[in-house]
């Protein structure tokens, strides 16, 4: 038997042991956590429509007509006219000839990938990918190259080599996230999508920060950078971030799609996602496309935050997205600093290795629409606070 027991402990020890805190409302700028109530930084409800009245009664309405659960997964009898709807929509939404719903995005991910590569293919992944972008390789047998960070000419070396290596018969794709999710910056899809058709590998990119955030109407970060199917053949959404739901989408050629339909093991072997979810997020689709208001509010506070914590000596990083991390460093000092933020009544994640890399642990700020300048004061108020105690020599900021 391993030694269960001695590794958690050494989690523990390490500073790297995660806890579960107990959400007691819904969702929104301020919750209740562990029982305390507090203005939160930590959602990824970035338009604030988790609890929106239109969605919440669209849910209710479907579970009145439609029941609970899906009763059954897609391929036998679970497959509902809401979902088909959604799928519709999704598509128009993204430009492309269909879509896929999935359950989650970790489900989508393993399925995208697992379906389309096999044994002998190369899979090139920038290293700050999402996990479940690097376990859907795992699962398909492929082989898992990992380039550096948002560093397109590495990607083209790194395939130019590969050329001799690969058979014939093997396949090269590329893959993304569009918004980095510990990060929060943006990969270079223009040039990634020049790369990648340059050395013909398909290009998959994981929007799941970027769709309702970014781009004409919340189209994401293949519209943010005005690119078209033809550069980004493949796009992975999820709904539990920017809309406010759950489950995830995949959007590209009608073919691919059908494709999926058929041999996505995560897609096909599993209970489907419940209808109600997907009436929900129909609603929540459209008000994220009509409600510019939300993204521009955003906006405002994105800059503002940005700003202060700059001016107060805070290291951010190189984001213009709502997910605005505070680089610490120590991994003990990052839980230190989030209980303190806490014991202020704030809610902000700590983020430690192994989900970020060793010395690089921080403060997630995420902002959403939902908060009003007066949160943000106090947000800002608390982080000048508790600056002196990190012994904060932390200048240099990158604004
Ligand atoms: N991709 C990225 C980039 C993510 O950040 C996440 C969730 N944090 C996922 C995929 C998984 O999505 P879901 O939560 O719907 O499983």
């Amino acid at each position: 038997m391993r030694d269960w027991a001695g590794r958690l402990e050494q989690r523990r020890e390490q500073g790297l042991y995660r806890k579960r805190q107990v959400l007691g409302s819904p969702q929104g700028p301020r919750v209740r956590l562990d029982g305390q109530s507090c203005l939160n930084f930590c959602s990824n409800d970035y338009l604030g429509l988790v609890n929106h009245p239109q969605v919440v009664e669209a849910m209710a309405e479907a579970c009145r007509t439609m029941g609970v659960g899906a009763g059954a997964s897609h391929l036998v009898c679970g497959h509902h006219q809401a979902h088909h709807a959604l799928e519709h929509a999704l598509a128009e939404f993204t430009g492309r000839e269909a879509a896929l719903v999935f359950s989650s995005g970790y489900a989508a991910n393993l399925g995208v990938l697992a379906a389309l590569a096999t044994r002998g293919d190369l899979v090139f992944q920038d290293r700050l990918n999402h996990a479940s972008l690097l376990d859907g390789v795992l699962l398909s047998r492929a082989t898992l190259k990992r380039f550096p960070h948002a560093d397109h000419q590495a990607l083209k070396a790194m395939l130019k080599d590969s050329e001799s290596a690969v058979s014939s018969s093997s396949q090269r794709f590329v893959v993304t996230d569009g918004v980095f999710s510990m990060d929060g910056d943006l990969a270079p899809l223009d040039e990634l999508g020049a790369v990648a058709k340059e050395h013909d590998a398909l290009l998959i990119v994981d929007d799941a920060h970027g769709y309702g955030v970014l781009g004409s109407g919340g189209r994401g970060s293949v519209s943010h950078y005005g690119l078209s199917e033809e550069d980004v053949p493949l796009v992975v959404g999820t709904l539990g971030k920017a809309l406010g739901t759950a489950g995830a989408f995949i959007a590209g050629p009608r073919l691919l799609i059908d494709y999926l339909v058929q041999f996505a093991r995560p897609y096909i072997y599993t209970t489907a996602m419940p209808p109600a979810i997907a009436a929900a997020t129909l609603v929540s689709l459209r008000l994220a496309e009509d409600e510019v208001w939300r993204r521009d509010h955003l906006q405002a506070l994105i800059v503002r935050f940005r700003k202060e914590t700059a001016a107060l000596g805070y290291r951010l990083m190189a984001s213009s997205t709502p997910i605005q991390p505070l680089l610490i460093g120590d991994a003990r000092e990052a839980s230190r600093l989030s209980q303190a933020l806490l014991g202020r009544g704030i809610a902000v994640s700590a983020i430690r290795p192994p989900t970020v890399p060793e010395g690089s642990a921080r403060l997630r700020v995420t902002l959403t629409s939902a908060h009003s300048h007066a949160d943000l004061d106090q947000l800002l108020d608390a982080l000048a606070a508790e600056q002196s105690s990190i012994g904060c020599s932390q200048t240099g900021a990158t604004a």
